[in-house]
């Protein structure tokens, strides 16, 4: 069985910022964990620092997979372990077809398993096919003029081709309409395997209907500040996030 990727203790910081305060969490092979939180709670944060972005600097606290340390591994590196993370702002690349920065993605987190142009080809021919997207997509420019859920739909294409084991997915569900939303969560569960763990980040509950958790967390103020099972969001969507939060901005007042 391969191992969990664990987060514990985690601290980090962009600049002199303390933004991720000891957030601890373990990512076990085919679960689906959902990670909410109001705005500015520090999720896409948390999702950078898993990937390595360089920008953050870890302060206390580690991530780690089995006995293998991650904290100290560059992105690149931590890709080649499986972590993919899929952007909350994907970057627009005018003049870098889609199918062309893929076969590089893949060739550089497969490097055993390194595929000529026309066998790549191939493969993104079937993905595209197994997810109902049309083959135009091949030929356009790296999210250059992409609606919102092309661009989504974008990711969870690169997530099929690259096959990662832990997929970070930043508010796949935003700004999508409800077809598109329903489009992408279908993509998500086609590629949900015994080896692969999703930690789905999102604000709304809306795509908590389509893609089912295992598990949910709260996140506010750079902290975890409650986990629980699917029922969590249930009560999240009755009651918003405030009864989770307020114990928390008060604690933290009478320091
Ligand atoms: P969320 O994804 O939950 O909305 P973020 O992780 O994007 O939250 O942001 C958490 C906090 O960290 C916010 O207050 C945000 O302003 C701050 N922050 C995140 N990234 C940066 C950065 N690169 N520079 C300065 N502040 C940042
Ligand atoms: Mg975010």
């Amino acid at each position: 069985m391969q191992p969990s990727l664990a987060v514990n203790n985690l601290h980090a910081r962009v600049d002199t910022t303390p933004i991720l305060k000891g957030v601890s969490l373990s990512l076990k092979p085919g679960t689906i964990h959902a990670l909410m939180g109001p705005n500015g709670s520090g999720k896409s944060t948390l999702a950078s620092v898993i990937a390595g972005h360089p920008g953050y600097a870890v302060t206390k606290g580690s991530i780690s997979l089995g006995k293998k340390r991650v904290t100290p591994l560059t992105p690149d590196e931590r890709a080649k372990l499986g972590v993919f993370l899929s952007f909350q702002y994907p970057v627009e690349v005018p003049g870098l077809s889609l199918e062309h920065f893929m076969r590089t993605a893949y060739n550089n987190t497969h490097p055993d398993e390194t595929l000529s142009a026309i066998e790549f080809h191939k493969l993104f021919m079937q993905k595209l096919k197994e997810l109902k997207m049309p083959s135009t997509f091949a030929e356009r420019s790296l999210n250059e003029g992409f609606s919102g859920g092309e661009k989504k739909k974008a990711e969870i294409l690169q997530m099929a081709i690259l096959q990662p084991q832990f997929a970070i997915l930043d508010e796949t569900d935003s700004g999508l309409d409800i077809d598109a939303l329903k489009a992408v969560a279908r993509g998500v569960m086609k590629l949900q395997n015994p080896n692969l763990s999703i930690l789905l980040i999102t604000h709304y509950v809306r795509i908590l209907r389509y893609i089912k958790p295992d598990y949910v967390h709260i996140m506010a103020h750079g902290q975890i500040v409650k986990s629980g099972r699917r029922e969590l969001a249930t009560q999240v969507e009755r009651k918003g996030y405030d009864w989770l939060i307020n114990p928390q901005t008060k604690k933290s007042k009478k320091k």
